[in-house]
């Protein structure tokens, strides 16, 4: 019996992307407490894909008022081209002038644009085919007019959503499907709506596993891409992208910003005595003990071979001096001999030294790191 349960949550587990780690799983259920990195990349794609909706959209709008001139009689057609060309209009205008700046409120927002112009027209065609006695092929390109919210939910798969964000759409998607039936905007009879609805719950239920699977890789890839294989902690290239972030941030609620530059003492020697896979325990283990004593909302960057730079928001020269006096009292880790291993330490903050770039705050962090190992290596100079 424990055997057939194990081999059912192995089975399960392997439904997920493997990439994916156990820590990460949750990320695909809520859009809380995702990493900066993650919710700006999401944010970008998820604006990228609105557009490519919209240019969609732009085209196909107004191309389809071919059927209705061939399908309807007059002025019916000539009212729906006009709706169209709005409708084609608005998409344009979403296209085009749309400006995003990668945060998650952008993207809800442009989602939420997207998907309110096809309803909007979904409204107003409805209302204006209500007024007409339909049969045969009229009637049949009338009904098509009532897929719209299909072809919405369907195009829900496209955007890397977590589970609760797509089930958000998807309810809202489903109440204005159910409205539409109960004011009888649908053309559709009674029984053929209620299948239409059950129908359209089916596709929300596959969306959403096309949603979170595409998260899954997203976030797999991304993990992949801005951290450090060795260490895990953040790379380089991610460390600069989060450290312009954390500034603009700070300049916008003219908040602190702290950072600082860690370099491992003597670190060349324990290559040199141990091996280089000792040298790689080390920066493993450094990496961990600098992880376990930061606040969540501190980033871990390794900048270069034994050097690790740590981006403290929120964080002015006081505390910052107090976290890492912290982390000498909790230490580095051990050398493979037993002895301590230290660090020499240089602190900067955007206030504290009035400086007026990233650049310059990574500058100073840096020198201040190179006098601390002047003055004799493990040390913390601020100043
Ligand atoms: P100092 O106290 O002056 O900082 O001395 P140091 O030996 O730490 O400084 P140095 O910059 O001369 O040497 C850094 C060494 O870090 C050189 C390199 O062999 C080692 N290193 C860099 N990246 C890695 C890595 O990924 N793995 C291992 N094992 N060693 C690395
Ligand atoms: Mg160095
Ligand atoms: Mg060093």
């Amino acid at each position: 019996m424990s055997t057939f349960l194990d081999l059912l949550r192995r089975r399960l587990g392997s439904l997920l992307p493997a990439e994916i780690a156990p820590g990460e799983r949750l990320k695909l259920l809520t859009p809380f407490r995702h990493p900066l990195l993650i919710s700006r990349h999401r944010a970008g794609l998820i604006v990228d894909r609105v557009r490519l909706f919209a240019f969609l959209f732009a085209v196909l709008t107004p191309l389809w008022s071919m059927v209705d001139f061939i399908a309807f009689p007059s002025p019916l057609w000539g009212q729906l081209m006009g709706l169209r060309l709005m409708v084609c209009l608005a998409f344009l205008c979403l296209l085009l002038f749309y400006r995003d700046q990668e945060r998650m409120g952008d993207a809800y927002l442009a989602m939420f644009i997207l998907f309110a112009i096809p309803t909007l027209f979904y409204i107003a065609s409805h209302t204006l085919l209500m007024h007409y006695d339909l049969v045969d092929m009229p009637a049949a390109v009338a009904a098509g007019y009532a897929f719209l919210p299909f072809v919405l939910m369907a195009g829900l798969a496209l955007f890397p959503l977590t589970l609760l964000e797509n089930l958000l759409v998807a309810a809202v998607l489903l109440l204005a499907q159910g409205l539409a039936g109960y004011l009888n905007w649908s053309t559709l009879n009674w029984p053929s709506f209620v299948g239409a609805f059950w129908l359209l719950i089916l596709i929300a239920g596959v969306t959403s596993l096309a949603c979170m699977s595409q998260l899954a890789y997203m976030v797999a890839l991304l993990r992949r891409a801005i951290r450090d294989d060795l260490t895990g902690v953040f790379a380089r290239n991610s460390g600069e992208e989060i450290l312009q972030v954390q500034w603009n941030t700070s300049l916008r609620n003219n908040s602190a910003l702290s950072v600082a530059f860690i370099d491992l003492d003597h670190f060349k020697q324990i290559n040199d005595r141990h091996g280089h896979a000792s040298g790689d325990d080390a920066l493993r283990q450094t990496s961990q003990q600098i992880q376990s004593c930061m606040r969540s909302s501190d980033s871990l960057v390794r900048w270069g071979g034994e050097e690790f730079l740590l981006i403290m928001p929120d964080t002015d020269m006081t505390r910052a001096r107090q976290a890492m006096e912290r982390l000498q009292r909790n230490g580095l880790g051990l050398r493979p001999e037993g002895t301590p291993l230290t660090a020499s330490i240089g602190l900067a903050e955007r206030f504290f030294d009035q400086v007026e770039s990233p650049g310059a705050l990574l500058e100073l962090a840096d020198q201040r790191m190179y006098q601390a190992k002047e003055r004799g290596r493990n040390r913390i100079q601020a100043w």
